[in-house]
């Protein structure tokens, strides 16, 4: 079993697993994120928007967003103006934000390939990208322009020919979307732009209005009413993933900074007060210092309360274990969003891991630079999800179409196996639609 251990500042809580034989995955609370509860709330949001169109999504937004809208599209001029007053530091930023995740997507880009089965017979797999996408940009708690990079160049990469942006309208910038949001829509040369938010915008997406065309797939991170008409929508809609609050996971040892590690586990608290921040060490040494710099950068730190509660609540915590081996079946347990490796031989360490959104090796690839610059994608796969699924990429947006090309000979070639399976089957009208082809006779049938 586990023991909690007497925290010195409280801020964040201990699970000891020295000595214990219990499965990481029982001892590792994640963050409370019931989709299944939320999905009641949202169904007559999503049934309202699709016989309502926009007198619903402006109504849904006066109630939800305190916004009065009379359009739910963003004109092109304030796009484009949105560019022009952008501060030149930010557009610099944006601008290289972009080029590195080009660089990184472009290569992600699977090629055609057709593979000859028998002489006379091919089967190519096609690789085409769906026609229309709607991308999602939070803008509840904190706007993330960055995230419309992280959607739309993957996107732009897959030869999307139809990119649709929606993101919450703000009641402190005259109602509409988040003017850094519309800039790097602009810088990215994105012209559709939708003012709506929660899971009103997922239904426009999935039914769409009179101002907005329905889409093919929705992709993008959002909270839990974004999450549950995902879900309540999919198959209608193809959807990228249930994103839930944001995760960082680093494993150190006592050679790590505990100032870093402390900042680090902020810069996540501070996403969301149910954001999880956890950290998994086989040194007391290491684990008493962060907390002492914790209580130290917490005070200090801009969103002090929803940090604070991120990192007490019962989804974070101070994970001790015996050693590096323990630490890795820990971390490949838990299956973090975002793992920092933070440990001698960082490298070789992170080779040991097989469950994780993203990896950062060492004490120079924080998760705040893969937010906004690594060149890496930062839409992840959250709450466990990690062991199956992988985050937003290129392959994303495309689709295999298996194009299958035989010749009558390549065909008489499999003809028989084709009938005997079909009759094992007692589908023998699928055996039929092979004989027809040979007057009625396949030898060996
Ligand atoms: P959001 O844009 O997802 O949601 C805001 C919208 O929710 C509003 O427009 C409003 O209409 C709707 N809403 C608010 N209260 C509601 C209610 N009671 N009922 C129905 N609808 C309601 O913004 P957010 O809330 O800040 O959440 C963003 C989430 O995305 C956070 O959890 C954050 O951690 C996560 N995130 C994840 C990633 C990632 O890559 N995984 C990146 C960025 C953000």
């Amino acid at each position: 079993g586990f023991r909690p251990l007497p925290t010195l500042g409280c801020v964040i809580s201990r699970i000891d697993l020295r000595g214990s034989l219990a499965d990481p995955r029982d001892v590792l609370p994640r963050a409370e994120f019931d989709v299944e509860a939320a999905l009641e709330k949202v169904r007559p949001i999503c049934e309202d928007v699709r016989h309502r169109g926009v007198a619903a999504l402006i109504e849904i937004t006066e109630r939800f967003d305190g916004v009065t809208l009379t359009t739910t599209r963003v004109p092109e001029a304030e796009i484009k103006a949105a560019l022009e007053a952008l501060d030149p530091k930010v557009r610099a930023a944006l601008e290289e934000s972009i080029r590195r995740a080009r660089l990184v997507h472009r290569e992600q880009r699977r090629t055609d390939h057709t593979t000859q089965v028998v002489p006379g017979g091919t089967v190519a797999e096609r690789w085409v990208p769906v026609e229309r996408v709607g991308l999602y940009v939070p803008g509840g708690l904190a706007v993330y322009p960055s995230s419309v990079v992280m959607n739309v160049v993957p996107a732009q990469e897959a030869g999307v020919p139809g990119i649709a942006v929606t993101s919450p309208p703000q009641k402190d910038f005259g109602g509409s979307v988040h003017p850094t949001i519309l800039a790097a829509c602009a810088l990215l040369g994105v012209t559709e732009v939708y003012a709506a938010g929660g899971a009103q915008a997922i239904a426009m997406f999935a039914y769409g209005t009179e101002e907005c065309a329905r889409v093919n797939l929705v992709t993008g991170p959002g909270n839990i009413y974004v999450a549950a008409a995902k879900r309540l929508l999919k198959g209608r809609i193809g959807i990228d993933a249930e994103a839930g609050p944001t995760e960082i996971a680093v494993l150190a040892d006592s050679s790590a900074s505990p100032r870093d590690v402390a900042a680090d586990l902020i810069s996540q608290a501070e996403h969301d007060p149910m954001a999880a921040s956890v950290l998994v060490t086989d040194s007391l040494e290491l684990a008493d210092a962060v907390e002492v710099e914790l209580a130290a950068q917490v005070a200090k730190t801009k969103h002090r309360e929803r940090v604070t509660e991120a990192l007490g609540g019962r989804q974070s915590g101070i994970v001790l274990v015996d050693d590096l081996e323990q630490g890795l079946a820990v971390v490949n347990a838990y299956a973090a969003e975002h793992l920092e490796i933070q440990t001698r031989d960082a490298r070789a360490v992170a080779a040991r891991v097989f469950n994780a959104g993203a990896i950062f090796i060492g004490p120079y690839a924080p998760v705040s630079l893969g937010d906004y610059a690594a060149g890496s994608n930062h839409v992840l796969p959250t709450g466990g999800c990690a062991c199956h699924s992988s985050g937003l990429s290129v392959q994303s947006f495309l689709r295999g179409i298996h194009v299958v090309d035989y010749s009558r000979e390549a065909l008489a070639d499999v003809a028989a196996h084709v009938v005997n399976l079909a009759n094992a089957e007692d589908l023998p009208g699928h055996g039929d639609a092979i004989r027809a082809r040979f007057d009625w006779t396949v030898p060996g049938a």
